[in-house]
């Protein structure tokens, strides 16, 4: 019994510490909205399986912290959400990547939080941002995971319509890690799945993930949506994947996200002229 209480003292302690952790984050993330140096966004490019030329770019958000230095985002996002932060975050991600399209010929697409997707103003502040900047809706595509939108309150998808009829294109992130099916996301409308990195990541496991794999590309083909690919990684991956009709790739195989400066580069253009 005295052993039992020991256990759970030290796992108290271990709570209070992490609890301590979590609220130094979300202090120095407050801290770090005001500022203009520590949040950037970085930029992962994407490629056509076929010919592998470069049609889009993931924004994906960067956080150096003054003292801790990078932190990846699968910490401060999670924090940022649950302490009313990522309505902020979101719209400085999506302002910047919104003047990185604008100027590249790809398609750029931006992470949406399914918080965010569930105030019912979401869709509308898009539309005054894009108003704002002067910005064609077209060139954006927003990711959203299947979870994001699995809400009772309908919400989401009154969001996803509405971005949609504006001309955004919608993406289904982490594709098959949830439990939403072809003939819901047919019924939403959206444009494209992004295939889970896990699914990739079992290629010549002999666990099954190549006919997985094969099955959604299948389906998604009939049913006229597009397929990514995440987290490529070896050639012999990107050619199981361009051979069974994957349409785009994603992973550090072609390249790991960068600066915008570095995209600049990428595709020819010199942001001083
Ligand atoms: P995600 O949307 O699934 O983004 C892809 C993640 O996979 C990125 O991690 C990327 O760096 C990583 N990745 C890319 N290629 C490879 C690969 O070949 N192998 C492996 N193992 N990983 C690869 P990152 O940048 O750490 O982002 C993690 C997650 O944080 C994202 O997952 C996304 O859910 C979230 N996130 C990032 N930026 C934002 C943002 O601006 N807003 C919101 N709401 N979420 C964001
Ligand atoms: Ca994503
Ligand atoms: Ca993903
Ligand atoms: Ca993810």
């Amino acid at each position: 019994k005295s052993a039992g209480r020991s256990r759970y003292a030290v796992f108290g302690k271990e709570m209070d510490t992490m609890l301590q952790a979590r609220r130094g984050i979300e202090q120095d993330l407050r801290a770090a909205l005001q500022a203009d140096d520590q949040l950037q966004v970085h930029y992962q490019p994407i490629y056509s399986a076929a010919g592998r030329k470069i049609t889009g770019a993931e924004a994906l958000l960067r956080w150096r912290h003054p003292e801790k230095g990078w932190i990846a985002p699968d910490i401060f996002i999670p924090i940022a959400e649950e302490a009313g932060l990522i309505e902020r975050l979101g719209e400085r991600v999506l302002r910047e990547a919104c003047t990185r399209a604008m100027a590249w010929p790809i398609t750029v697409a931006v992470n949406v939080s399914a918080i965010e997707l569930r105030n019912p103003a979401y869709a509308k502040r898009v539309a005054k941002l894009f108003f704002s900047l002067g910005m064609d809706a077209r060139r954006l595509e927003l990711e959203m995971t299947e979870s994001a939108l699995t809400d009772n309150s309908g919400q989401c998808e009154e969001n996803v319509k509405a971005l949609r009829e504006m001309g955004i294109r919608i993406a289904i992130d982490d594709f098959g890690t949830g439990f939403s099916s072809l003939s819901r996301l047919q019924r939403l409308d959206v444009d494209r799945i992004k295939i889970d990195r896990s699914f990739v990541k079992g290629f010549g496991t002999g666990n099954g993930d190549e006919a997985i794999v094969q099955a959604i590309v299948e389906l998604a083909r009939a049913t006229a949506l597009k397929t990514t690919a995440e987290g490529v990684e070896t050639d012999a991956q990107a050619t199981c994947l361009e051979e069974m009709g994957c349409d785009n790739l994603q992973g550090y195989l072609l390249s790991p996200p960068r600066p915008a400066s570095e995209i600049d580069d990428l595709l020819g253009i010199n942001p001083s002229s």
